[in-house]
């Protein structure tokens, strides 16, 4: 076996390959060209034209473009009137903004256990966690898998609840050949460049309730009543600021991008799940990793791709696995940190422990390099780097 490079030997690859990466092309830069030559720079004709392509593409009635993936799921908190006082529930393995954003509220995230097979929010858990005070399941599709949507919605039915999808991962997903995005009352996604598609930053709340949708474009717009639009068809000064919003808005120059990003996302997404296919095909066979499991009924569009360290078949950790794969020069990453571990939150109270499925997934969890960009020879070279890695502390 070849010496690693964390003990000196060469490494598998020469250059540093990230986990994910943008793909920009000529006529993105012409479409930007094109935005920064006309006469919006902001909330002008391409924002429009943005979000009607994207509701489109969807499926929904609606979509609302923000200027992050976090505003987006602030506005849905707030459009489904979530405030002082009340729950939501989520799941702990993901980014922090998707419970953040009911803290932005004033309202109190409640943490629900994950699947052990997918590691997406656990329906059973969820359904013990519901209270009096409980508004909203705030599910995310991780990985770019989608979470049990039947059953949360059917839990949110029963007991009067919202159902926001936390989508970042799993844009051009399906869910029994539905697209994500028309499924969930509320479904917010991330236009950030590590995500399928990006204007920069940028986010996007798919909807078909006309009523959530109108509300959420006054708040992205500080709570003004009118946009300046029909102000300037009206010949009036005069506007109202109804609610307190903040200044959500999205450039038209970015949206541009996302025009232009929009056209390319099938072909992407077509290669991230052909490199899935690679990494599933050769990362299966080996007995010291787990591939958390891809259901039937959906699809994922493989925002993320996992592997789970069986450490009672490994003589060292996953933070030695992850030095040794970066010494590869292979871009690894974790995600999630359990949310409630961060020491905000552990300063406002929330006890370690209270997700064991999540806690225990995390010791284990690694993410792979994934991204259209991604060349065969990157494919084998993380192939290789992990077979050589978790076969130096295989035991
Ligand atoms: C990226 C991400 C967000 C936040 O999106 P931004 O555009 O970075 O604000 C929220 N939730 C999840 C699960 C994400 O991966």
């Amino acid at each position: 076996m070849s010496t690693l490079a964390i003990h000196g030997g060469k490494p598998v690859r020469d250059t540093y390959l990230p986990y994910g990466h943008h793909s920009i092309d000529e006529q993105d830069k012409n479409s930007v060209i094109e935005a920064l030559s006309s006469d919006w720079l902001t909330t002008g004709p391409k924002v429009i034209e943005f979000e009607e392509t994207f509701a489109k593409k969807v499926g929904s009635k609606y979509a609302v473009a923000v200027n992050s993936g976090t505003a987006a799921l602030h506005a849905s908190v707030f459009a489904a009137d979530i405030g002082l006082g009340d729950e939501v529930i989520t799941t702990p393995m993901t980014f922090a903004a998707s419970a953040n954003c009911v803290l932005y509220q004033g309202a109190r995230p409640v943490f629900a256990d994950i699947r052990e097979d997918t590691l997406n929010i656990d329906p059973d858990k969820v359904k013990k966690l519901v209270t009096e005070k409980t508004k909203a399941i705030i599910a995310v599709d991780y990985g770019g898998q989608p979470a049990d949507i039947d059953e949360l919605k059917e839990i949110a039915s029963e007991n009067g609840l919202l159902l926001i999808e936390d989508a970042a991962h799993s844009l051009d997903a399906t869910y029994k050949g539905k697209s994500i995005g028309s499924l969930s009352d509320l479904t917010t996604f991330s236009l950030h460049p590590v995500k399928h598609i990006t204007t920069g930053e940028g986010g996007v709340i798919a909807t078909n309730d006309k009523k959530m949708a109108d509300r959420i474009r006054r708040f992205r717009n500080h709570g003004i009543s009118t946009d300046h639009h029909e102000r300037a068809e009206k010949g009036t000064f005069y506007y109202e600021m109804m609610e307190l919003g903040y200044n959500y808005r999205i450039p038209d120059i970015n949206c541009a991008l996302g025009l232009s990003q929009l056209k390319k996302l099938d072909t992407w997404v077509a290669r991230r799940r052909e490199i899935a296919g690679l990494y599933n095909k050769s990362l299966s066979k080996m007995p010291s990793i787990d591939i958390p499991s891809q259901l039937a009924d959906r699809e994922s569009s493989w925002h993320l791709y996992l592997i789970m360290l069986k450490l009672d078949m490994l003589s060292v950790g996953r933070n030695e696995i992850i030095k040794a794969l970066r010494a590869e020069n292979i871009g690894v990453n974790v995600h999630y940190i359990p949310v409630y571990w961060h020491p905000y939150y552990q300063n406002l109270d929330y006890k370690k422990g209270v997700c064991p499925v999540a806690e225990e997934a995390y010791e284990r969890l690694i993410t792979l390099p994934l991204f259209p960009a991604m060349t065969e020879r990157d494919t084998k070279d993380v192939i290789e780097a992990v077979s050589k890695v978790i076969g130096f502390y295989s035991v």
